[in-house]
Formats: C-alpha cells, sequence, structure tokens
C-alpha cells in the first residue's frame, strides 16, 4: 500500500513549505480542439475540458494547476471539482482539522496532479526557483517533441503528418484503431511514404486490439520502421500485453494499463511492455510520475513522456517532471496544447520541435487571459 500523505513533495508536505494562502479558485478551462473531427479509438469531444485551480497569497504570489478530465480512464470533471472543493479549507488554513487533512489525502488521479502542481508552483515561486530544482538534479534543459495524429483516413493522416515535419517536428505517433479493411497498416504506410525514412513512427491503438492480431499487424509495421506500438490491447490484459512483449519486433509500450503506481509496478515485476507512458494527470502527480519512472530504471523498462492533453500549464508542469528523469527516452509528447484554443496560460514555445525550459520561476508559464467559469457544453461522447 503507497503512503499518500507522506514525502516533500506531497500536497501535505508542499503545503507545509508554501506561504500562507489567502484565496483559492477553481475554474473550468474549456479548450476547443482547432481540428474538431480529432478523434481517438475511446473518443471524439470537439473540445477538452478540465479545471484551473489558482492559489494566491496575500502579496499576490501566484500557484497554478490545470489538467483535463480523463473520461476513459474514469476522472470526470465534477469528481475532480469535488475533490478540490473539500480540501480547498485546508489550503487557506481556515481548517486544519485532522479530518481536514484527511480531505487533502483523499484528493487523487488527475485532481491530486492538479493540487500538486499549484502548490508546487508556489512554493517554488516564493522562492523565486523554476519547480525542477525543487524535484532533483536536472537532467536536460529540454525535451524532442513528437505530434500525435487524429484517426482519419490514411491520405489525410499522411499529409497532416508532412505538415507537421514542415513546421519542424521529426517524430509522429499514429492513432489506430483496428477497423476494417486493413486500414490501420495502410495509415501506417501511407504516413512513412509522406514524411520519407528519416523520421520516426510511434503508433498508439488504445486498447483496441487482441494480442494476435496485434502481433500480425506489428510483424509489419516493423517492415516500415515503426519504432513503439503504445498500448495494442485492452488495459486488463496484461497477459496479453506480456505475450506482445514477448514476440513483438516493435517495442511495446503500456499506457491505459499503466495508470497507477501499483500497475507500473506489476508491469514492471511481470517485464509485461518494454516501457511505460508517463503521464501526471493518470498517475495522480509529479512524485507519483517520478516514482514510477524509478520503478521502471531499476526493472529496465524505458519511459517516455506522454500526451499531456490540455493547458499549457499542464504540459509545463510534465516537462518540470521531464527536466529530472534520468531514464527518459526521447520523444516527449508534450507539444498537444498546440492543437487546442484558447488556453489562459502562456509562457511555452515550441521550437525546430523541441519545447524547452523558460526558466522562469515556478512551473514556468503564467495565466494570461480571465478564466470566467465557462458552462461546460453537454453532452461529452465517450465512446466504448
Ligand atoms: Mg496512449
Amino acid at each position: 500500500m503507497l503512503a499518500t500523505g507522506l514525502g516533500p513533495l506531497a500536497p501535505q508536505g508542499l503545503l507545509d513549505r508554501a506561504p500562507a494562502i489567502v484565496d483559492v479558485s477553481i475554474d473550468n478551462v474549456v479548450l476547443p480542439k482547432s481540428d474538431p473531427t480529432w478523434r481517438f479509438a475511446l473518443a471524439a469531444n470537439p473540445a477538452n475540458v478540465g479545471l484551473l485551480l489558482r492559489l494566491r497569497t496575500a502579496d499576490g504570489t501566484e500557484g497554478i494547476g490545470s489538467a483535463c478530465e480523463v473520461r476513459h480512464i474514469g476522472f470526470d470533471l465534477d469528481g475532480m471539482r469535488a475533490l478540490l472543493q473539500a480540501a480547498a479549507p485546508v489550503l487557506t488554513g481556515a481548517d486544519r482539522s485532522g479530518d481536514a487533512l484527511a480531505e487533502l489525502d483523499r484528493v487523487g488521479g488527475p485532481a491530486r496532479a492538479i493540487l500538486q502542481m499549484a502548490l508546487l508552483d508556489l512554493v517554488a515561486r516564493a522562492q523565486g526557483v523554476p519547480a525542477h530544482q525543487l524535484l532533483g538534479p536536472q537532467q536536460r534543459t529540454g525535451v524532442e517533441l513528437i505530434r500525435i495524429l487524429s484517426l482519419k483516413e490514411p491520405e489525410e493522416m499522411a499529409a497532416v503528418a508532412a505538415g507537421h515535419q514542415a513546421e519542424g517536428y521529426r517524430h509522429v505517433k499514429i492513432k489506430l484503431d483496428a477497423a476494417p479493411d486493413d486500414i490501420d497498416f495502410r495509415r501506417v504506410a501511407a504516413i512513412r511514404q509522406a514524411v520519407g525514412p528519416d523520421f520516426g513512427l510511434t503508433v498508439d491503438a488504445n486498447q483496441s486490439y487482441a494480442a494476435a492480431d496485434a502481433l500480425r499487424l506489428c510483424e509489419r509495421i516493423a517492415e516500415l520502421d515503426v519504432e513503439v506500438f503504445e498500448q495494442p490491447v485492452p488495459a486488463d490484459d496484461l497477459d496479453g500485453l506480456q505475450y506482445l512483449t514477448e514476440h513483438s519486433p516493435v517495442l511495446i509500450e503500456a499506457d491505459e494499463a499503466a495508470n497507477s503506481l501499483e500497475r507500473v509496478r506489476e508491469i514492471a515485476d511481470r517485464h509485461a511492455a518494454h516501457g511505460v507512458s508517463l503521464k501526471v494527470p493518470k498517475l495522480g502527480g509529479i512524485d507519483r510520475t517520478m516514482q514510477a519512472a524509478a520503478i521502471c530504471a531499476q526493472a529496465g523498462l524505458q519511459v517516455r513522456m506522454g500526451a499531456h492533453v490540455g493547458s499549457q500549464l499542464l504540459n509545463a508542469a510534465a516537462l518540470q517532471v521531464a527536466a529530472v528523469t534520468p531514464n527518459l527516452s526521447d520523444p516527449s509528447e508534450l507539444a498537444e496544447y498546440a492543437r487546442l484554443e484558447d488556453d489562459p496560460v502562456t509562457g511555452l514555445h515550441i521550437t525546430d520541435g523541441r519545447l524547452e525550459l523558460t526558466g522562469q520561476p515556478g512551473l514556468g508559464v503564467l495565466v494570461t487571459t480571465a478564466t470566467p467559469s465557462i458552462p461546460v457544453d453537454a453532452p461529452r461522447k465517450d465512446t466504448p
């Protein structure tokens, strides 16, 4: 059983080091997709919806945190907001009773990630240092980026990939869905033809394959120099994942299957994957993401920084983690904020397919646009 309230980077540890918080606000963040038809095998929504948490001190110093809901792994906006609202009296010091502190400890999933981000940002800003300095020894100044391609017809996906190549990116990840007519292989082949040989390709089926079918596809896309096949089989099918890891010529990566520290440990113990996709909201925070990386390092699994779809703020936090993660493999999926609109946060800049630390205090980004509490458009569709 993993302790949740312990450690200097856990929310309670950060709160102990933070200056007094006088105001807490929780706003909805609705980020329309610049391509409203963007979809993957598990969901198709025209906008990403999440929360922005702002913690303010009397002198105006602000710590900020944000993540989007991740409904396909069980975290929706209402549940996330309720957890943060319940923790607010503890944050302002209005209530530091044992019951209230237990409330802080109950915050899990993306809500814990948001809370931890905001507290880390506040503590680092109060000290005038970039957040990564509080996380550990710096390993890198930035990351190579990979762009993710929505499910579309092969020719359309190839055109989008070529567009990213023209923008300076050197890697794309191809979403797959096991649809009929061999479309997944045709997608990969069309994209390889469009971008040429010296361009990194990975694929992600978001659980849509049975293991035997995935192996047949692996054998064919290996010929097209695909480097990684992410989450081919259902999240609960660790036997299928392990079978593929033992037989596939393409590296197998766990994403949805690695949705908690306990699952990361199980996958590492079993060597059920060659690698794990690290995501701060999925794993429930920055400290747990760093622990997951350490578990994988010990077991000889590679880790990559997975997609942090949401505000720049979320990607800025993941970049701070990347900065201190020794065993991180290129490329990182920290560019997907670039396909979302109306982000209230600014400060990150993608240059020549890379994202560099800003060098600014805290998480290195700021809220620069007002964030009224926008109603979230219902209904949002998640397709099974
Ligand atoms: Mg994935």
